[in-house]
């Protein structure tokens, strides 16, 4: 067997820019304790634990048997495409046809398929911080610069418009904006994104990228705005981005899409009929079934994320040095820790690395998101689990 530590020939400056996702990091550090035979609870990923609905799986399973089992054409099904024109027209408001439309491995690889379409060397890409970690990552790796925008918790975690027009120059080619947020659990209301809309108007040299994934997890229920709907005016410039993974706890099956200008779709079928080629026709055939069946269980799972996400904060609230905001969606915390530092721990890495060995309760840490001192805690756990979380957070802060 060869060596697998020798070295061998060079590997590429792209794949050095790229780096592992910390979030990746600290779940395989929790796996690796827990392997050990520690009791580790990990609230690393962000990862529905309900099941993936029946239905859908039925659908996949008549596909396999129909011999629905060759490639795919690269941008979706025709089924899929039409449930997907008829979910954005319905639910976002947003006109189209199957031009208009992308399916593709998840929606991380809708947002690479539109980065690289995108980018040139040397563009900048305006991330709001904290950001869910893989769009600077995708980014460089378009060989792009990533310039972030500080989203202060006073300003509920949100990007203050004239923050970003400040940060705007001729370099500047994407405006990436996640709402309802990971890592924070913010909502962008339609009036502020208005206001973003406002200044993007004086910017049309920058695309803007809506990354809504979570758009059916608004904790109050409440519909979610996207930019393409609140300002139709600049949607030729807009990419809005969806998905199955969090709505429907899909994760699995790799299935994501997006609503845009066609020509920017047809960039990104090129590179996708490139990268991986179509989705799984028979991935493609739950996540129609997943689009276009029952949806009580939507309402559910949101419901419960609410729950879980309201008494996690308030237990957090007990703990001395942490803060913890309210968030009005997704199913994430993301607590201040600033009055957790400054004794054993100067930094949110330190503290979440600690959390993690001593009291075998997995975290992210802040600065794997552009924002410090804070951690990510996943709420998509059983109470349980988030009960005895929090209990061994309050004690390893009190020790
Ligand atoms: N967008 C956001 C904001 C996410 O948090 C995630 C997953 O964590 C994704 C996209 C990726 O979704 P998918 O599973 O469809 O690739």
């Amino acid at each position: 067997m060869p060596s697998l530590v020798r070295q061998g020939p060079p590997l590429s400056h792209r794949q050095a820019s790229v780096g592992m996702a910390a979030t990746m990091a600290a779940a395989a550090r929790a796996r690796a304790l827990r392997a050990a035979g520690h009791d580790v609870i990990s609230l690393t990923l962000g990862e529905p634990d309900f099941a993936t609905p029946p239905h859908a799986i039925e659908a996949a399973h008549q596909a396999a048997l129909r011999g629905d089992t060759r490639y795919p054409p690269v941008a979706g099904t025709p089924a899929l495409i039409a449930a997907v024109v008829a979910k954005f027209r319905d639910e976002n408001g947003l006109d189209g046809d199957a031009q208009n439309i992308i399916v593709g491995n998840g929606a991380r690889q809708i947002i690479y398929d539109a980065l690289t379409a995108m980018l040139d060397d040397g563009c900048e890409v305006i991330v709001p911080a904290p950001y869910w970690n893989a769009y600077p990552l995708i980014a460089r790796m378009a060989g792009a610069i990533p310039v972030f925008c500080p989203c202060a918790m006073q300003d509920g975690f949100r990007p203050r418009p004239e923050a970003i027009d400040a940060l705007i120059t001729p370099r500047t080619r994407v405006l990436v904006l996640n709402s309802p947020n990971n890592p924070t659990g913010a909502v962008y209301p339609a009036s502020h994104l208005a206001d973003i809309a406002a200044i993007m108007r004086k910017h049309p040299h920058v695309w803007i990228m809506s990354d809504d994934m979570y758009e059916h997890l608004i904790h109050d229920g409440t519909k979610a705005a996207t930019m393409a709907q609140v300002a139709p005016d600049i949607a030729d410039r807009v990419l809005t981005i969806s998905g199955i993974s969090k709505t429907y706890a899909m994760t699995g099956w790799r299935v994501g899409f997006a609503h845009g200008p066609a020509a920017l779709i047809a960039a990104m079928a090129k590179i996708q009929g490139q990268t991986t080629g179509g989705v799984s026709p028979l991935a493609q055939a739950a996540a129609h079934a997943a689009l276009t069946g029952p949806q009580a269980r939507v309402a559910e799972m949101r419901a419960t994320y609410a729950r879980r996400s309201a008494r996690a904060a308030e237990a957090l609230d007990a703990v001395p040095g942490i803060v913890c905001h309210r968030p009005a969606g997704a199913f994430y915390l993301y607590p201040n820790i600033a009055g957790c530092l400054g004794g054993r721990f100067a930094t949110d890495s330190e503290f979440a690395a600690a959390l993690l060995e001593e009291a075998h309760v997995g975290t992210v840490a802040g600065s794997a998101f552009g924002l410090s001192p804070h951690i990510r805690i996943s709420t998509a756990a059983s109470d349980d689990e988030l009960d005895a979380a929090c209990r061994r957070i309050l004690e390893f802060c009190k020790g």
